[in-house]
């Protein structure tokens, strides 16, 4: 099947500045992308460069069959592409449905009023046609800009950081309308957000930008379970990184053995703090020589084992239904845990720190997640070596 989007070789730079390298992305016909990164990473770039704001000094756009920049230059006003900013950028002095039925231009006039009409019911705002933006909430602002978005029924759209300029009550909830009419329309999308939660929770598949490259592109799955770099397992959620060595058994960290691999001789594993139990020193006394948690209360639960490494809480972090506790390991190092708000040890407490069973953590070489082992358990042929 034909992409919605494909860009092949992409390059922007303003002057000395690179801002996109030779980017290779192709994003399915309604498929939503979340592209996240730290700014200045090359977003919003990319999203200027696909909707024909900005000329690539190098590579192709492809907006469903047709080169749109490369071989061929095509206006942004014809290139298919809709977009949604985070300022919301309606026409002030147009009502609600002028402001949709303005990307209409050259449509007639009773075929325009269908269409507005449409998109207004698509975004539950039939009721607010006549008003003017100033006379809108934001979340409504913002809903009628996907809506004009939406009315030329482009192949895809852009958002860049629609929802920043809420308030955090509102932005959850119009992120899940305005993702409910991109699935219900079957729309292709890019969206650019710096927010991990939002790239997570909307994106089919994410691309983690990084200096103009796009570093990791894979499932919400993949990235936060299987990030490719130090990068991106910092950047895609929080994450703690302890050195570890071969042992008898494996690779053994501060908190026991990680990893069943002895093909390794040193790696640092990555740790999120949802991946780390706790037990108040008291606690694991009480339960020595189990195999569980007999304090169901307290950290991991019987998701902890009995005997961890020993550490001292430094920090304590009340999130609400979680708390993020951070600990310091003997050898000094720090590594965060979080638990359930019913859970909140004082900062002095010793405690014992473990892995929550059945974690794999990553392993990074160096910037590098390590592959999986070059001799695998399972049958699986290894090719000859040609030296
Ligand atoms: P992001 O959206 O990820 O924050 P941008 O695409 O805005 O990143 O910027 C990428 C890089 O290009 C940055 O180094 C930025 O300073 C530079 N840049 C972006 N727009 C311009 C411009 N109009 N002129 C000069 N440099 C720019």
């Amino acid at each position: 099947m034909t992409a919605a989007l494909e860009l092949t070789g992409l390059s922007k730079a303003y002057g000395a500045t690179p801002a996109v390298c030779a980017l290779d992305l192709r994003i399915e016909q309604g498929e939503i992308l979340a592209l996240i990164g730290p700014s200045g990473c090359g977003k919003s770039t990319l999203l200027r460069l696909v909707a024909g704001l900005e000329r690539p000094d190098a590579g192709t756009v492809r907006v469903g069959a047709e080169v749109v920049a490369g071989s061929a230059w095509v206006p942004p006003e014809r290139r298919r592409v809709g977009l949604v900013f985070q300022e919301h950028a309606l026409f002030p002095h147009l009502r609600v449905s002028d402001n949709i039925r303005f990307g209409l231009d050259g449509h007639a006039r009773p075929d325009q009023d269908a269409r507005v009409a449409e998109v207004l019911e698509l975004v539950h705002l039939a009721h607010v046609a006549d008003r003017y933006p100033h006379e809108l909430s934001g979340g409504e602002q913002q809903r009628v800009a996907l809506a004009r978005a939406l009315a030329p029924r482009p192949e895809v759209v852009l958002l860049d950081e629609p929802f920043s300029s809420l308030d955090e009550s509102l932005r959850a909830r119009v992120r899940t309308d305005t993702v409910d009419v991109l699935r219900d329309t079957g729309t292709t999308a890019v969206l650019v957000t710096h927010d991990q939660t939002e790239a997570l929770t909307v994106g089919d598949r994410i691309g983690v930008m990084r200096e103009g490259v796009v570093e990791q592109l894979g499932s919400p799955v993949e990235v936060f379970e299987r990030p490719v770099s130090r990068f991106v397992a910092s950047f895609m959620g929080d994450a703690d990184f302890l050195p570890a060595s071969l042992g008898a058994d494996g690779l053994v960290c501060e908190l026991g053995v990680v990893s069943p691999r002895t093909d390794i001789a040193v790696a640092e594993v990555v740790l999120r703090p949802h991946e780390v139990a706790l037990l108040p020193v008291a606690s694991a006394e009480g339960v020595a020589g189990t195999t569980t948690s007999a304090d169901a209360t307290t950290a991991g639960g019987d998701e902890a084992r009995a005997r961890g490494a020993r550490a001292v809480v430094t920090r304590v972090e009340y999130h609400g239904a979680f708390v993020l506790h951070t600990v310091r390991l003997r050898s000094g190092c720090t590594v965060r845990s979080w638990q359930p708000h019913s859970v909140r040890l004082g900062v002095g407490t010793d405690v014992e720190v473990s892995l929550v069973r059945g974690i794999v953590p990553s392993l990074l070489d160096g910037e590098r997640t390590l592959g999986d082992s070059p001799a695998p358990a399972s049958g699986f042929p290894r090719t000859a070596d040609p030296g």
